[in-house]
């Protein structure tokens, strides 16, 4: 059954159902209240339909206690993130599902320095929101528009890339943004870096043409369209524009692991220091630190981690494995322009192309696998994985999130799901087979634990 998720992440829900326009403007007025009168919060909604009714919501919500909305318009989430710190905003709230198909939507909000909420805000969040005990000011909060996003964004893109150099090439690239918010910035700093572009899906209508995950089976389209156009690369972005998964200059996609693997490595011949991802991320990346002498700091999943992380130990590089690279320079957030500038540069500064760089990585297999668990014994489930490991000669195991075990020949994860009765196992080693094995070894473990009647 469907139901109003309320996590770290923010708010989602099916449109009318379980997300309706009031528990938007409770949310709201939730939000105005942990800020208090006075402040100011940057308003973006991505291209679902339903979006301008929930924006309109939200700022009854924001402005009925006291709080002052810059409404963005149609928008990134990376771009409501950059307008927050322009702005010097108090916080920022997207309206978005992300990659969840269209009947949903969500509400994901941002702190002052234009990063998802720490999970301790967002646990207060969702406190005062069941409350139910709302601030009410007695002087409304004002509404503005700020339509400065696209430019500012692109800007911001722009200056840490080469732009000459890559004018110089004239990329040919196909663009799938699935007819979400990343379809009208997104052409315009491809036109202004100079490629000739094929874009498919890239009219703002929220209409999902195919499931809007950035995934291999999702993509076909571009996949075909690519080796028709003979284009040098292909890219994906999800309704929000944080996410980007690239198709090689043979029109295979080469998977959302190497998004952040290949812009990492390119990021770190050209400026030093640590970087950061999360628990589930590639091993590749950990060959990219080696390679370049940085240290790599691992983090739970969610982006707020990887971004707490990159603020605490000055990381100038970061990301997840599904497709988000988070450069500070621009914000400290998922950004798939910033990810499209850096590969482009790095065709433009190498001469190589995106299968060449993708041979220059080791090669691994990945494997998700996931299983119904009743949520009082996920716990059981990873001690008794952490039980028959901890004494494995060559492991090494890290709690911060379920538990990690990496072995000389690859690394295996359990964790449960922030948000349904749900755990995942991940597990990543040199071939299919290996994978397989690693994950299949955890499962059963999990599985005599979930058949246990005790
Ligand atoms: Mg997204």
């Amino acid at each position: 059954m469907s139901r109003l998720i309320v996590s770290v992440s923010g708010v989602r829900g099916i449109v009318g159902e379980t997300l309706t326009f009031d528990v938007a403007r409770q949310f709201g007025a939730a939000f105005a209240t942990m800020l208090g009168p006075g402040k100011t919060v940057a308003l973006g909604r991505d291209s679902r339909p339903s979006g301008k009714d929930f924006a309109k919501a939200i700022v009854e919500g924001l402005t009925g206690g006291g709080v002052n909305a810059v409404d963005l318009g149609m928008v990134s989430t990376p771009g409501v993130a950059l307008m927050i710190k322009r702005l010097s905003a108090d916080g920022g709230v997207i309206i978005t599902a992300s990659h969840n198909p269209s009947p949903y939507n969500g509400i994901k909000f941002m702190t002052p320095s234009g990063v998802n909420l720490p999970v301790e805000q967002a646990a207060r969040l969702k406190t005062i929101w069941e409350s139910g005990r709302f601030h009410t000011a007695g002087t409304p909060g004002k509404v503005t528009r700020d339509d400065r996003t696209h430019r500012l964004h692109i800007d911001a893109v722009k200056a840490i890339v080469n732009v000459p150099a890559i004018r110089g090439r004239k990329f040919k690239v196909v663009l799938d943004s699935i007819n979400g918010a990343g379809s009208v910035p997104t052409a315009m700093l491809l036109a202004e870096l100079g490629c000739e572009l094929v874009h498919i899906n890239g009219r703002p209508t929220g209409e999902f043409v195919h499931e809007p995950e950035p995934i291999a089976r999702n993509l076909t389209g571009l996949c075909e369209e690519v080796r028709k156009h003979k284009a040098g690369i292909g890219f994906a972005q999800d309704p929000d524009a944080d996410r980007l998964v690239i198709v090689d200059e043979n029109g295979v996609f080469i998977g959302e692991e190497y998004t952040l693997a290949l812009t990492a490595a390119y990021v770190l011949t050209r400026t030093t220091g640590p970087i950061a991802c999360n628990l589930s991320t590639s091993r590749m990346l950990d060959d990219v630190a080696v390679r370049a002498g940085a240290k790599l700091f691992r983090t739970p999943v969610g982006e707020a981690n990887v971004a707490a992380r990159m603020m605490k130990e000055g990381c100038v590089f970061g990301g997840e494995g599904n497709g988000g690279v988070m450069d500070p320079r621009v914000v400290t957030v998922r950004d798939s322009l910033v990810g499209i500038g850096l590969m482009l540069d790095c065709l433009a500064a190498t001469g190589k192309t995106v299968s060449g760089l993708v041979a220059e990585l080791p090669r691994y297999e990945m494997l998700k696998d996931k299983f119904p668990c009743p949520l009082e014994k996920t716990g059981k489930v990873v001690a008794a994985v952490r039980a028959a490991y901890a004494a494995r000669k060559g492991a090494r195991l890290n709690d911060e999130d379920g538990l990690r075990i990496d072995l000389p020949e690859g690394w295996v994860q359990i964790r449960a799901s922030n948000t349904e009765p749900i755990m995942r196992i991940m597990a990543e080693a040199a071939d299919a087979e290996a994978a397989t094995a690693l994950a299949a070894e955890v499962r059963r473990m999990a599985d005599a634990v979930v058949a246990a009647t005790t």
